[in-house]
């Protein structure tokens, strides 16, 4: 019999975590982005921390995701084309991972974005060097393993090939895979499709984003045309039995986000929500925090909302931790490694909690 504390809150801070759809564009924490702000002289309200953080976050669902986009963008145009900054911010990226239990971690970005802003510009490469330094220093101080995901945006397929190469470059340097993101509505480009297979050929690990503003549709293509192993929310694939067939069969795994899955307007409160669905049906699912300094939201209020909200129990939200490791872009060694820690740390949990 297991016996829950009433204060979930606490209970899902203490359980072990591995995190796989995170981008560090909507996790740049406050601090580090009004210094920026402020060593580029950008006439931002920087003196006055609840104005600014207005402006780079949301404070609440939004009717579309390209309303809840809108801070990231103003959040790049501050820190973009700086390496301090992006080392900071991938550094403390890392700190707050570790403080929501955390222990592995994947952070996405995009190069493109974040080698550029109207005030700077550095190159992929820079990009990419400034995100692992940040997280190797972050590594050393507070133990979470990590790896590096590119992200391809679905709007330039002409740097998709760029993306493609630069991930291999970097492939023993902490890329694990890519990802293409921001705006999978339109239709899919041939050359984000060349890009895909070169990396698919070249052993290159790949998570799409589809299914979350868009139809279940894009779910099929993502697996079939641009051979993902993982998909990045797919919360439209519960419409559509077909598809959901598919995913099951070959066992994809769902990156999900409860609470971005309302922010960006594609899940509403109060219905049923996607995330019951892929529970009720044995859907291989995780839960991640997607954009967390968006949304002023934590990893761990995304475990809350799975338990309080949505209603998984402590069993499932604990597979759901488990399939994280399994779908996780490690090898074999590290995979067992990794879980091994983990239920080492349930069982601690477990034992603290009196859960049996
Ligand atoms: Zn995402």
């Amino acid at each position: 019999m297991t016996t829950l504390p009433l204060d979930t809150a606490l209970l899902y801070r203490s359980i072990p975590k591995v995190e796989l759809h995170v981008h560090l564009e909507g996790a740049c924490e406050l601090q580090t982005v009004m210094a920026t702000a402020k060593e580029r002289q950008i006439p931002l309200p920087f003196d006055d921390t609840e104005k600014f953080q207005n402006l780079v976050s949301l404070s609440g669902p939004q009717s579309s995701l390209e309303n809840y986009l809108k801070p990231l963008i103003t959040t790049v145009d501050i820190v973009g084309g700086s390496s301090k900054a992006i080392e900071m911010l991938a550094y403390n990226f890392l700190k707050t991972s570790h403080e929501a239990g955390v222990m592995y971690s994947e952070l996405r970005f995009s190069p493109i974005w974040l080698s550029y802003s109207q005030f700077a510009q550095i190159t992929y490469d820079e990009v990419v060097d400034a995100v692992a330094s940040g997280l190797d220093r972050g590594k050393k101080d507070f133990g979470v393993e990590y790896n590096m995901i590119i992200c391809l945006l679905y709007t330039k397929p002409e740097h998709s090939a760029e993306m493609v190469d630069l991930a291999l470059r970097y492939r023993n340097k902490g890329v694990a895979g890519i990802d293409i993101c921001g705006g999978e509505w339109l239709p899919l480009h041939q050359l984000h499709i060349d890009a895909f297979k070169k990396a698919k050929e070249l052993g290159l690990n790949i998570t799409v984003h589809a299914g979350e503003a868009g139809p279940a549709a894009n779910i099929k293509r993502a697996i079939e045309v641009l051979g993902a192993d993982r998909i990045g929310h797919g919360y439209t694939m519960v419409k559509d039995e077909e598809v959901l067939a598919m995913a099951k069969k070959l066992n994809v795994h769902f990156e999900t986000s409860p609470i971005s899955s309302i922010y960006t307007g594609c899940e509403k409160m109060g219905e049923p929500h996607a995330i019951q669905k892929y529970s009720d049906n044995g859907v291989n699912f995780s839960i991640n925090s997607d954009d967390p300094c968006v949304m002023r939201k934590t990893l761990t209020d995304n475990y809350v909302m799975a338990s309080d909200v949505l209603g998984l129990d402590y069993k499932q939200i604990k597979q759901c931790v488990l399939n994280a490791v399994d779908a996780a872009f490690l090898s074999d060694d590290k995979r067992a490694s990794l879980k091994e820690k983990i239920l080492q740390k349930f069982t601690e949990v477990e034992s603290q909690y009196n859960i049996n």
